[in-house]
């Protein structure tokens, strides 16, 4: 049986090549960076070159501005942590309703646990973050706002670079959350007020467990792992290098396939979108039309189930993703649906697809 992988922003495969790049880091080069001997040296050169990788994908000023991570949910925690830990006094944060778990339940557990306020800005039927809003809760009480610039379940783009300039305004430092932004339209953060962003390597054809937080030079920044001083004391703990070869591998192939991403792949997911909704009633596409990542098509299908629709999709190979989360038993759709007030009888069978530069034409008509 043909199978489709349409599950992208879940994972993705990673690439040969980023395989090939790596596996040398686990024999010849096996040495330990912080070594002083040749064996470290080697690898240290390659987490140099690795970071200049990272650096050049986000168009980030400095390489040392790029701090090797775990993957996408320590970059959140570290950033957001770090900032309430150097700026004592503020005690506000401010994020959006559809953040990624990695933000909101920190967020949640930071104001049960610490007493830091945060501000869970709304947004609109289209995903769009309330400009209003936001801008009614700066004040000189917010240590740090952390807004997506890409969403993970509908591809909504979030304007980061405005919105950081406001945060700047009042001496708040901007993260944000890129896991699914990197790789799949252009980044470039020296053009921008953006402090800090995480990224993932597993979204962008890299092994899973490995990712990067950008600190802008000159933040300040508080280690949330301690120990020995790798990563210029921002985050301790021997590198993981063979994984860090290979998200440098993986920034140089997504910096070349991004043209193809914003091409190709956007057209294969528009025709995948069109063709759903033609073939079938009461389906339509949420997220905003205008500012969306061009991999993800989130369709809701009125009146049906989402687990039962993906269920039927396996049994012909295909792998996409629901929108709701079976929680205790009961169906409760996604909490980013549900902030964009889409109705529950839609919300349940709400469908992402994800796309990737490996999808072809082919797996599109086998779909539809
Ligand atoms: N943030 C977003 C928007 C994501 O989509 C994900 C992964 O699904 C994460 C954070 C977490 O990243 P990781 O799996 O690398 O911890």
């Amino acid at each position: 049986m043909k199978s489709v992988y349409f599950d992208n922003n879940a994972t993705t495969r990673v690439d040969p090549r980023v395989v090939e790049a790596m596996l040398p880091f686990f024999t010849e080069q096996f040495g330990n960076p912080s070594s002083m001997h040749g064996f470290g040296a080697n690898v240290g050169s390659a987490l140099n070159r690795a970071r200049g990788e990272l650096q050049s994908l986000l168009g980030a000023e400095h390489d040392h501005e790029i701090v090797f991570t775990s993957g996408g949910t320590e970059g959140d925690n570290a950033a957001i942590l770090s900032t309430l830990e150097a700026n004592p006094r503020r005690r506000e944060i401010i994020t959006s309703a559809v953040e990624h778990p990695a933000v909101l339940s920190l967020c949640t557990w930071l104001e049960k646990n610490k007493g830091i306020s945060v501000h869970l800005i709304p947004v609109d039927s289209k995903g769009r973050l309330d400009l209003d809003a936001y801008e009614a809760a700066l004040s000189d009480r917010v240590a740090i706002v952390s807004i997506m610039w890409a969403n993970n379940e509908t591809g909504t783009i979030f304007p980061v670079a405005g919105l950081a300039d406001k945060a700047k305004a009042v001496g708040a430092l901007f993260h944000t959350d890129a896991v699914q932004a990197v790789g799949k339209i252009p980044i470039d953060l020296k053009s921008t007020a953006i402090d800090m962003l995480s990224l993932s390597g597993h979204k962008l054809h890299a092994p899973k467990g490995i990712g990067a937080l950008y600190v802008r030079r000159g933040v300040r920044f508080r280690p949330q792992i301690k120990g020995g001083h790798q990563e210029r004391g921002r985050r301790a703990g021997t590198e993981n290098t063979p994984a860090i070869v290979a998200l440098g591998k993986a920034a140089v192939l997504a910096t070349r396939y991004l043209a193809e991403e914003n091409t190709r792949v956007r057209a294969l997911r528009d025709r995948l979108e069109k063709g759903l909704i033609q073939r079938i009633g009461n389906s339509f596409v949420t997220g905003d039309p205008d500012n969306r990542l061009p991999n993800t098509a989130n369709v809701a299908f009125e009146y049906i189930e989402g687990e039962g629709i993906l269920l039927l999709l396996n049994k012909e190979g295909i792998a996409a993703s629901s929108g709701s989360a079976c929680t205790s038993g009961s169906l409760e759709p996604s909490h980013v649906l549900r902030a964009m007030n889409i109705p529950y009888t839609a919300a349940h069978g709400a469908i992402r697809f994800s796309l990737s530069r490996e999808s072809t034409d082919d797996e599109v008509d086998h779909v539809l």
